[in-house]
């Protein structure tokens, strides 16, 4: 496949923009109307010469994605997008606001897809049922931010403040263009975002906790764990085994002592799997002394009833808070995720799962 304009960094535009016989400080501009204004085409770029705009037009095209569907939740704070890919592959992403009411700095945060499917094969995420497809190249990670961003923009909205790799696939699976797009999104002379607004959750790989433990960028760090022992968590994630708990904790530790950073964990909460108070109370013992924050997350059942985990369900209320109130009495700060876009089928990998049998209903709600 051809390379993209959101593949390349600035060195690299540079180079390209030069080979074309063109001055270097172009590539600075152009860079500038792709990660500060979001452009969508290179007509926009009125200061670049229309000699460069074709040329690059021609050999460093924009990243081709075609939204198909956009649902908008209720209160109209959250909005997902199914994309088409060149080659046919569908992904999600979405964008989530944060009511100025009760986040008076506002907020605008987009969930971006890191792989077309996956492979770790979560039994409760429709993403992991689907199985994987392939990995995203930086361009289409980058191409999913540019394009909520534009469109915030456009309307006088919230800019795009934070970034979570939380959408489909598993990010450290495909280390290498997920950290590239963290560089082009921090680099200052474009996006400038700050690392701390970023955040990369991963299933646990361990390679990639380690790596990231050694950059230099202060990008967060999400784990999900969704268990308190071995053998439930590989029932619950089949190729869990590749990366066993005690050596993920480990992991864990490790990057806290290189980074000072707390990492959070996250747990998908399931009714009667792994929502006792005593699997809380081991959960604790588990995290007992790590710099962290506990993120619990009721589960979104999945559309696919043909799945293992079609039977699982959310906890009541009730049982959710008493297993966040085990790790509070355990001193393990510890927050249930505020449900965003439930309606819209927010949660990873679900739209997609719908709209394939059915685009066409989908696109007329
Ligand atoms: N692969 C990475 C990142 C993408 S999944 C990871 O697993 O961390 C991001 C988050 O969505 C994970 O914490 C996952 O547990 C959660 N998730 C997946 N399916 C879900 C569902 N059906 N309901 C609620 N959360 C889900
Ligand atoms: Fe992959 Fe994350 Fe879904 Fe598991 S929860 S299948 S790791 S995307």
């Amino acid at each position: 496949m051809r390379e993209s304009l959101h593949d390349v960094s600035l060195v690299e535009l540079e180079a390209r923009i030069e080979a074309l016989g063109h001055p270097a400080y172009r590539a600075r501009q152009v860079w500038q109307w792709a990660y500060r204004h979001a452009a969508s085409s290179y007509d926009e770029m009125a200061n670049i010469p229309a000699s460069l705009r074709a040329q690059l037009a021609e050999t460093l095209p924009f990243t081709d994605l075609t939204p198909v569907t956009n649902l908008t939740s209720d209160d109209g704070l959250t909005r997902k997008r199914l994309i088409r890919l060149h080659d046919g592959k569908l992904i999600e992403s979405v964008l989530m606001l944060y009511d100025p009411r009760s986040d008076s700095r506002g907020r605008a945060t987009v969930c971006v897809s890191s792989q077309a499917g996956c492979a770790m094969g979560c039994v409760f995420c429709a993403t992991g049922q689907a199985g994987f497809e392939r990995n995203l190249t930086t361009g289409e990670i980058l191409a999913q931010i540019v394009g909520f961003a534009r469109e915030q923009a456009d309307t006088g909205a919230q800019p795009i403040t934070n970034i979570v790799f939380m959408g489909m696939g598993e990010p450290m699976a495909n280390y290498r263009a997920v950290w590239q797009a963290v560089e082009t999104l921090t680099n200052a002379e474009g996006a400038d975002m700050a690392a701390r607004h970023i955040t990369i959750s991963t299933v646990g790989h361990i390679p990639g906790i380690l790596k990231l433990a050694d950059e230099s960028l202060q990008v967060g760090l999400a784990v999900s764990l969704h268990a308190p022992d071995e053998e439930l968590r590989e029932r619950l994630i089949p190729t869990a085994h590749r990366f066993p708990l005690p050596d993920i904790i480990a992991a864990c530790r490790e990057y806290i002592a290189k980074t000072n950073r707390r990492i959070t964990f996250e747990y998908c909460l399931m009714d009667g799997v792994n929502d006792s108070p005593a699997q809380g109370r081991a959960l604790a013992a588990l995290l007992s002394g790590i710099n962290c924050h506990v993120n619990l997350i009721p589960v979104n059942p999945t559309p696919n009833d043909a799945t293992p985990g079609a039977a699982i369900r959310r906890p009541a209320r009730a049982r959710t808070l008493a297993f966040q109130r085990e790790l509070a009495s355990k001193g393990i700060p510890c927050t249930v995720r505020v449900e965003k876009g439930v309606e819209i089928s927010a949660a990873c990998g679900q739209l997609r799962g719908k709209a394939e049998p059915s685009l066409i209903q989908l696109a007329s709600l």
